[in-house]
């Protein structure tokens, strides 16, 4: 039998008492280590992360926390190669796909380690300028932000375990919250590497960093006033969490990212060197990950006069995209997380194909496999009337799927995408800045970015589904609704904002 993974609570590593789910190679089907979270004491877990691990973080500044956060970026520098062989035999990834996960984590947290470093010296944050409230300013209102003093409990989907992490936890020990974080079943066993490589190291304080791999029952009900909880998954999970009676009786902030039909955009009269970019990302945000992005473009908007050739240059971009086993290194796009994912997404794409004709077919695509994986090739749909086929805009198909989409002109475009009913993100490509600004505000409330490409940025651009710390991440409406990132916007989530109304003499002792 595979090793069965500790879940760490009470400081102390337990296991489950059942025998355990195996996590398999979506290639291999090989079983690769057994999780459980069967019968854990979870009361006496949150409560220790409350006041061992809340405490110890409280007790330090800002910037003794960002020194602790670089310290852990080291420890997940030094483990970084045995992240990647976790992995290419958990999700199937190819380097490059994993790199996505990995070092965007690593990337995360550095972000955040050096924030916390310019915070400095301080165990609160002064948010904005103090404001009279009378007319001699004698008596004024400022503004100060404290860390709850309740933990954070993060739900985690299954396509970043080690981002998804890092994303969320670093903002969150930033601020001086412990974490008991629940990574997504089918893909904990590279959480749970990183969470032991930094228990082992000692960095943190005791409590500060929890890890449960499974689904335990009340989970949930363990939640107190003062709790938050962050949750990336589908919106049907999002929206059992949001409305769980534990979550609305003891009011606990809950942020939800959830899934989103995203746009990218070809603006009219776009030259050729637009229109290549444009091209070229699109193919790239299907096939990276496989397609297993939140971010993913799912929508791909064209004027009429170029549906015929911006079809061709994806479907041209696919064909080159080998797929298969990710440790033959020909293969450019790995599997699928596993075999209920390859479903979903072979019935999802049964269900678009009712409204969309194919493209370019993913299933007459050569795989490079080396064995029963869970491996499926890219698929571009297209539609000639964006209006009358509905399930393209409230469908995700979680895979390497995306629907080419022609407009008859921009305001026609603005409305197909607002049929999304709010994304993560939305990208617009073109030369024209001026439309590209206006365009860019007029999606801006049904989007929570708005990513913009000129010819110029063509070297420099971070890309439509890569999620940057220094921006926003979330979206409204069906995406969520959540805001996570931002730089120091993050750490919001994670305080209470109090105004303190007093004389001046008194706010100058903050
Ligand atoms: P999921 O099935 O909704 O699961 C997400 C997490 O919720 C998992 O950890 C799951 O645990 C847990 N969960 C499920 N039911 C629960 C319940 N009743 N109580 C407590 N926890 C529960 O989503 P997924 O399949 O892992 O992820 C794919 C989806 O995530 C896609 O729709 C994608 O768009 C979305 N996503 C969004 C973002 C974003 O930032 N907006 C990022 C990544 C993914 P188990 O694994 O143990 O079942």
């Amino acid at each position: 039998m595979p090793e069965l993974l500790k879940n760490y609570l009470t400081g102390q590593w337990v296991e489950g008492t059942a025998s355990g789910t195996p996590l398999i190679d979506p290639i291999t089907g090989e079983q690769l280590v057994r999780i459980d979270a069967t019968e854990l004491d979870l009361e006496e877990g949150f409560n220790f992360a409350r006041q061992t691990g809340g405490s110890s973080l409280r007790a330090m500044t800002y910037l003794e926390r960002g020194k602790m956060l670089s310290d852990v970026l080291k420890v997940l520098k030094a483990n970084r190669a045995d992240y990647y062989d976790i992995s290419t035999a958990n999700s199937g990834t190819v380097k490059n796909d994993s790199a996505v996960d990995i070092e965007g984590g690593i990337f995360t947290l550095g972000h955040f380690a050096r924030l916390g470093e310019s915070l400095g010296d301080r165990k609160f944050l002064l948010d904005g300028e103090a404001v009279s409230l009378a007319k001699d300013a004698a008596f004024q209102s400022q503004h100060i932000m404290t860390p709850t003093h309740g933990l954070a409990l993060f739900i985690n989907a299954f396509n970043f375990p080690a981002w998804g992490l890092w994303e969320k936890a670093a903002p969150a020990l930033l601020s001086g919250v412990p974490v008991i974080i629940k990574p997504a079943s089918s893909t904990a066993w590279l959480t749970h590497r990183m969470v032991k490589d930094i228990v082992d190291a000692g960095i943190l304080p005791i409590g500060a960093l929890s890890i449960i791999c499974g689904r335990p029952e009340g989970l949930l009900e363990q939640l107190k006033p003062f709790d938050v909880v962050s949750f990336t998954g589908s919106a049907e999970t999002g929206a059992t969490i949001r409305s769980h009676p534990t979550i609305a009786k003891n009011s606990i902030r809950v942020n939800i990212e959830a899934d989103s039909i995203n746009s990218a955009m070809l603006l009219p009269e776009s030259d050729s060197s637009a229109t290549d970019l444009f091209i070229k990302e699109v193919a790239r945000e299907m096939t990276v990950k496989s397609g297993q992005k939140c971010t993913a473009i799912r929508r791909i908007f064209v004027p009429e006069s170029h549906y015929e050739s911006v079809a061709s240059g994806i479907s041209a971009r696919l064909k080159r995209t080998l797929v298969g086993n990710p440790k033959n290194e020909e293969v450019r796009m790995g599997a699928v997380v596993n075999q209920s994912q390859l479903s979903s997404i072979t019935e999802g794409l049964a269900l678009l194909k009712t409204q969309a004709r194919v493209i370019y077919d993913g299933a007459e695509h050569e795989l490079l496999n080396d064995s029963d994986a869970c491996c499926i090739a890219p698929t571009l749909l297209g539609v000639s009337d964006g209006d009358a086929a509905n399930i393209i805009h409230d469908t995700e198909v979680f895979g390497p799927v995306a629907t080419l989409i022609p407009y008859r002109d921009t305001s026609h475009a603005i409305t197909l995408i607002r049929r999304g009913e709010g994304s993560l993100v939305t990208s617009l490509y073109g030369n024209n800045n001026a439309e590209l600004a206006q365009l860019a505000v007029e999606l801006g409330d049904c989007n929570g970015r708005i990513h913009i490409i000129t010819p110029d940025v063509a070297a420099i651009h971070t890309g439509h589904g890569n999620v940057m710390p220094q921006s926003l991440h979330g979206g409204p409406g069906r995406a969520g609704g959540g805001e996570e990132l931002g730089g120091l916007r993050a750490l919001n989530f994670y305080h209470q904002r109090t105004a303190l109304q007093a004389s001046p003499d008194v706010l100058k002792n903050l």
